[in-house]
This record gives structure tokens, C-alpha cells and sequence, in this order.
């Protein structure tokens, strides 16, 4: 399989990136880790005159984190620097597990964090954990800078608010609540570089009882073109003492909610189980890591 020829550009620095992406607009593709892009090409999918070759932008790379504020990831961090991170392991656990469910070592080792958000694939692994514990991103451009709730620059299959001229540069994560946790899971056919049939994470924050619910963000992959962020679940959940009652109509809830299709990987009724039964999954889960008790 032949890619079409292409112009390639390795920036050294943010502005030069910039300018290259103001110039070439969008006659140009950014290369971060080059694990969906360059299939793309080689499938003719893609056809970019040309390359913007990010990894040798040190400014892109690397994981920060300040007590009290949160962390910043840059757009071309690793998937596995994400996976081995402890700060990431620390305070922002489904991310840490999401990370490390990303296709292979290998694979992990090439993709970016920004190229996940990026190819905006409605089964991608990164954007449920990173919208439920609140991620905002950073686009740029030659001019400036804009944030958006990562929930609002993933727009649907394929397709994100980056507009020509733009780039992603950082994910910005706030720090997390006190007894509060996160927790990721993936079902798919096997365990095998599978794309996952249905994924999810869940951020819940408890009052000071370690009993009651006092916010909580579930987010569903896979089962509409773009993350779906539950509505009902905390509905239902919010301002309750949590027990196993509520946690059953939170999955019948998010089970409703989801609006999957049926495809190769899994029927769309199997998908609506997978949502109930990772719903019941997450929630007693994350409601025993912050309070130490099950229900
Ligand atoms: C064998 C295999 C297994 C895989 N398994 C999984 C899996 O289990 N889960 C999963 O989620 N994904 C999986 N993937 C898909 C892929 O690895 C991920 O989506 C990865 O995170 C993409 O990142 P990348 O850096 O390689 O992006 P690239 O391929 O370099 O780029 C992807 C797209 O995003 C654009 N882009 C990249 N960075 C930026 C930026 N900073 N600003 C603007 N645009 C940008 C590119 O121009 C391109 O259009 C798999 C891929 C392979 C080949």
C-alpha cells in the first residue's frame, strides 16, 4: 500500500508549528504518533500535500502537575508516558487506565494523547476518562489560544471544532475533589487489540458522610458517533445516599440513554447490556474506593 507524496515539515518549536499550520491549512495534516494518520494514508483515505511532523516540539510533550491546580498534558505526550505517569496514576485513575488498554505496547509507545482526541473515533479509549474527570483543551493557532471542554471539541465521528489554522496543545485536568475517584473499564469480543464494543468511565465525588453523592460525571464510548455524557445517571444519583436500588436504575438509566448501532464488534441491543452491567461495575467501584465499603 503506497501513500500519496507529500511535502514533510519537522518543527522545532511552538510558533514554527504554528505558522506551518496557518500557512498549509488544510492542505497539511499534523503527525503525532502517526498510528491512525499514516493507515489512513496508506488506505487513501487521506491524501495531505502535507506533513507536520510535531515530535520534536519539546513544548508539546510531557505531563505537569501543581498541587491545587490540576495537571496539563501536552497534546504530543505519549499514551504510555500517560500510562507509567504516577502523578496521572495518583489523581486521575481511569485516565491511568485507559492509557494503559490502548492497543499494544507498541502502539502505546507511538500514539499521542492529542491524536486519540483528534481521530475523534467514537470507540477511542482517552476521551471518556478525560471528559468525566473535567478536561478542557487547548487549541491554538498564529493568534492565540481558546479552551473548550473536551466534551465540546469532540463533535461527532470523526469530526472535532479544530478549525483550519488550529491545533491541539494541551489538555488541562483540574484537580481532583477530595473523596472523589475515577474508574475506566472497555468491554470487547476478546483481549486482543480489540476495538473496545462499548467503554466508560465514571468520576464521582461523595460528601463529607463517605456516603452521599454529591456529583458525579459517567461518560459512554461507543455508543453514539461521539462521547456520550449521562444525563440521568446523575440525576439519579445526586444528593442520594448511594445503594444498590439506585444503582440499578442507574444502569436501566444509562442502558436507555445509549444509542448505539449494531456493527461486526457487537449487536446494538448487547451494546444497551454492556451499558448496564459496566454502569453496576463503575459505580460500586468508585463509591468503594472513596468511602472503603461496598453496598
Ligand atoms: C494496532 C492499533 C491498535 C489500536 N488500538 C487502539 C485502542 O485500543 N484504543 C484507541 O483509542 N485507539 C487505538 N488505536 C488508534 C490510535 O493508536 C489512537 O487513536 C492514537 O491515540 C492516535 O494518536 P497518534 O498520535 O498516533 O495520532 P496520529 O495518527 O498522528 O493523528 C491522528 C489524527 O489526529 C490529528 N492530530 C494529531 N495530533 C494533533 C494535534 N495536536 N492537533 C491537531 N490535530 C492532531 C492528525 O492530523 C490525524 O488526523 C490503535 C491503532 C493501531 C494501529
Amino acid at each position: 500500500m503506497f501513500m500519496n507524496h507529500f511535502a514533510y515539515f519537522a518543527p522545532q518549536t511552538p510558533s514554527e508549528t504554528l505558522n506551518l499550520v496557518s500557512r498549509l491549512g488544510n492542505k497539511a495534516k499534523i503527525l503525532a504518533g502517526g498510528t491512525d494518520l499514516l493507515i489512513m494514508m496508506k488506505e487513501k483515505l487521506l491524501k495531505p500535500e502535507y506533513l507536520i511532523d510535531i515530535n520534536e516540539v519539546r513544548e508539546l510533550k510531557g505531563i505537569s502537575y501543581e498541587p491545587g491546580n490540576g495537571a496539563v498534558i501536552g497534546a504530543g505526550a505519549k499514551i504510555s508516558e500517560i500510562e507509567f505517569s504516577g502523578i496521572i496514576r495518583e489523581k486521575y485513575y481511569a485516565l491511568h487506565q485507559a492509557a494503559g488498554e490502548l492497543g499494544s505496547a507498541q502502539v502505546r509507545h507511538m500514539a499521542t494523547i492529542g491524536g486519540n482526541s483528534c481521530h475523534a473515533s467514537p470507540a477511542a479509549e482517552t476521551p471518556p476518562p478525560l471528559i468525566a474527570l473535567g478536561a478542557k483543551v487547548l487549541i491554538s493557532n498564529v493568534f492565540g489560544d481558546r479552551e473548550l471542554p473536551l466534551e465540546e471539541f469532540i463533535l461527532g465521528n470523526r469530526v472535532t471544532a479544530l478549525a483550519e489554522g488550529e491545533m491541539l496543545t494541551k489538555f488541562i485536568l483540574p484537580e481532583p475533589a477530595s473523596k472523589s475517584a475515577s474508574r475506566y473499564a472497555y468491554i470487547g469480543r476478546r483481549d486482543a487489540m480489540e476495538i473496545d464494543a462499548v467503554n466508560m468511565a465514571v468520576n464521582i465525588v461523595l460528601e463529607d458522610d463517605a456516603r452521599t453523592v454529591k456529583t458525579l460525571k459517567l461518560v459512554m464510548g461507543s455508543v453514539s458517533p461521539k462521547p456520550l455524557v449521562s444525563t440521568e445517571v446523575p440525576a439519579i444519583l445526586t444528593g442520594r445516599e448511594f445503594n444498590s436500588e439506585l444503582v440499578e436504575k442507574a444502569a436501566r438509566a444509562a442502558s436507555g440513554e445509549a444509542k448505539p448501532i449494531s456493527d461486526i464488534r457487537a449487536s446494538a441491543e448487547y451494546r444497551r447490556e454492556l451499558v448496564a452491567v459496566l454502569t453496576r461495575r463503575l459505580l460500586q467501584e468508585v463509591f468503594g474506593a472513596v468511602s472503603g465499603k461496598g453496598v
